[in-house]
């Protein structure tokens, strides 16, 4: 009934060793993330800054994003009235 094993200790050594090993590879994972670009890597145009604050590491501006998530969006959209013209003529 001695509660004095001295495997007590070791365990909690263990224990302590397992959390502070745990807290340092958190703290190496934690890769800076990109740092934000202030221009548009596809047409330099600038990034607001609130976009750059909201998603950090952005690279492009909203509209090149958007042309990257949607490039379909444009179809149907175009005016075709330019070509009948041209064909009337
Ligand atoms: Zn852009």
């Amino acid at each position: 009934m001695a509660g004095g094993w001295a495997r007590d200790g070791a365990v909690s050594e263990q224990i302590e060793a397992s959390i502070s090993d745990e807290l340092a590879r958190m703290q190496a994972q934690k890769r800076p993330v990109g740092e934000s670009l202030t221009h548009c890597a596809e047409c330099e145009e600038p990034i607001p800054e609130n976009r750059r604050t909201a998603l950090p590491g952005v690279k492009l501006c909203l509209e090149c994003q958007q042309e990257r998530d949607g490039a379909h969006k444009m179809r149907g959209g175009i005016n075709r009235r330019g070509s009948k013209d041209s064909q009337l003529r």
